[in-house]
């Protein structure tokens, strides 16, 4: 192999290989290697992330694999993916020990071929990019911390140059560009979501919308690839509006906005306060509530009420109630959310109770039955029964975020 030592940004692609325009997709294939990763003993993250990253970027991911440290079964896999694919990217065995056996095995199936070193600003082990027939291999480390910011930094400009047939030339001259914004969305499911923006779902490039199901809410990822950042811009801000035209009640921000955040936001410019009496979610929801900064404006105080006399004593909850309609009712959650609220005079209070499970659910009182309720000063309160599904921890984050976007709609 005849090897160039260089930095990424000095780097003139080799692009002529890359014939493809920004508009034919350009498909991805990833090999990870490690016999840790074969006996389960780490979790490939490498190959999500990747796949993530790579879709972003509007390329295809058809196949990806996991090989161990055999030079072998390595070959096989990496003809096998220059058979299919445009980029082949492999994960892994890059450093000095015996087992490292990548750079050995790909160089003996491509012979000799200049590469292009990709510098590791977090480890000692470059990663590396090799133009061969029409194709671009890339080697990367092993270790995430020095994956991720390797391939954010620097692979994701090689690909995107070499495959929009463009010299490197850093002035961003003839480069396309590619931007997404993300819209979230609580309180309606992943089905109901897909047939009220069902023609947008299927459109197709330049402008693109996905849609990811995540706990306790639904995302629809909007990407558009332009000749600069203006157009692409206009273009999702059309999507946009049409997305919002059909669910705007339910979406509560774009891209790295927080439901926490949003409640936040709508709090401070409201001049409102809250305080939290939470029972099933021990703490959660008080948790989030203050993880955004500038909390302290409008949050007054968060008890976990999770034992009946703490209910009684430190939410006002009537000791009959509790006899006549159990803990887990609308007529506590009712009480706890006035009780909490007239305690510390805040404008709002918000109460939950349920049952997390995985135990204590009854016929009638299944695992999952959650009450929340929301007291506001001069306003009828409004108590709301969910059926949440899920592992305990994830019926209490469901429950956590129907509070919060129970407080955002009735600020
Ligand atoms: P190093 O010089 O650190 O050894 P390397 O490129 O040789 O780098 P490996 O030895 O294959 O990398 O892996 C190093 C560590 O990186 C592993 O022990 C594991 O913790 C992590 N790692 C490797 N592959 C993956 C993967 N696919 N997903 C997540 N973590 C991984």
């Amino acid at each position: 192999l005849l090897l160039i030592y260089k930095d990424v940004k000095n780097l003139k692609i080799v692009a002529k290989y890359f014939k493809k325009s920004i508009m034919d997709s350009m498909n991805a294939e990833i090999i990870s290697i490690g016999t840790e990763l074969l006996l389960g003993h780490i979790v490939n993250t490498n190959t999500a992330f990747l796949s993530q990253k790579l879709a972003e970027s509007g390329i295809d991911v058809y196949h990806t694999s996991v090989v161990g440290d055999n030079p072998q079964r390595l070959t096989a896999a990496v003809k096998q993916a220059l058979a299919r694919a445009d980029i082949v990217i492999t994960t892994g065995g890059l450093g000095p020990t015996v087992d490292d056996i990548t750079i050995e095995t790909i160089a003996e199936l491509i012979g000799k071929t200049p590469i292009r070193w990709i510098k590791n600003h977090v480890g000692t082990v470059p990663g590396l990019v090799i133009d061969w027939k029409e194709k671009m291999i890339i080697c990367l480390p092993g270790p995430p911390r020095e994956l991720e910011p390797m391939f954010e930094n620097a692979i994701i400009q090689c690909i995107s140059r070499a495959r929009l047939n463009v010299p490197y030339a850093g002035d961003g001259r003839g480069s396309w560009i590619i931007k997404s914004r993300t819209i979230k969305i609580t309180g309606l499911a992943e089905s109901v979501v897909n047939r009220a923006v069902k023609d947008l779902l299927e459109l197709k490039p330049p402008t693109t919308v996905g849609i990811y199901a995540k706990l306790g809410q639904v995302e629809l990822k909007i990407m558009s690839k332009a000749k600069n950042e203006k157009l692409a811009l206009a273009a999702i801000g059309k999507i946009e509006k049409k997305i919002r035209a059909k669910l705007n009640n339910f979406i509560f921000g774009c891209d790295n906005e927080t439901l926490e955040g949003a409640v936040g936001k709508i709090l401070t410019t409201k001049r409102q306060t809250i305080a939290v009496a939470e029972s099933c979610t021990g703490g959660l929801l008080s948790s989030r509530i203050t993880d955004v900064s500038g909390s302290s404006k409008y949050f007054i105080m968060g008890l976990v009420a999770y034992s009946n006399p703490v209910k009684i004593a430190g939410s006002g909850v009537d000791i009959k109630i509790i006899m006549k309609y159990g803990a887990v009712s609308q007529q506590v959650a009712r009480q706890m959310a006035k009780g909490i609220r007239t305690l510390v005079g805040a404008d709002i209070g918000l109460a939950i109770t349920g049952i997390a499970g995985p135990t204590g659910g009854t016929k009638r009182k299944p695992v999952g039955l959650v009450y929340i309720a929301l007291d506001k000063k001069g306003r009828t309160p409004l108590v709301k029964e969910f059926r949440f599904k899920g592992s305990r921890e994830e019926i209490k984050f469901q429950a956590s975020q129907a509070a919060l976007d129970l407080i955002r709609k009735n600020i």
